[in-house]
């Protein structure tokens, strides 16, 4: 377990969801290790794209919104949120709503190369690539693959 990836409160256990999709490092073989409601499903799909970045976030987010009824409420004089449909799917959306109240849900990202969803811990929240060392033996070290594979390249075309 990589601890630096690790997000802050519940949004450890949406990144958790949505690591269930992945592709083994020694496969290579997308794999969905997914065990749960089809509904939940359905959330962590579109919250994989959100997070990916390969369609409109803000509108996939928005959908659920509906789709479970979440609503503002006023309790003890602050503003909380409930929703009509309760179960899993509403305790993930209200991790992920919680998260982008907070301004945490930003770090969350998908490694460009093997799309492992991590929590970007770093300093200046710029990091792109899931690991540089591998860290592990079931690490894998896109950002220095990427390195490599970008050093080949500029050779490539120095030819
Ligand atoms: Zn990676």
């Amino acid at each position: 377990m990589v601890t630096d990836q690790v997000a802050p409160g519940g949004l450890e256990q949406v990144r958790t969801l949505l690591n269930t999709w992945l592709i083994p490092n020694d496969t290579r073989t997308p794999t969905d290790r997914f065990h749960g409601s089809p509904t939940l499903r359905d959330l962590r799909d579109d919250l994989r794209r959100a997070v990916e970045r390969d369609a409109d976030a803000d509108l996939l987010v928005t959908a659920w919104i509906d789709r479970l009824g979440v609503l503002p409420v006023v309790r003890e004089g602050r503003i909380a949120l409930q929703a009509r449909k309760q179960g899993e799917a509403w305790e993930t959306l209200r991790d992920v709503l919680q998260s982008m109240m907070d301004g945490s849900w930003h770090r969350l990202k998908a490694c460009p190369d093997c799309r492992w969803i991590f929590y970007d811990n770093s300093r200046n929240g710029q990091k792109r690539w899931c690991l540089m060392n591998a860290g592990g033996p079931n690490g894998r070290a896109c950002g220095t693959i990427a390195k490599v594979r970008a050093y080949r390249e500029r050779n490539r075309s120095d030819e």
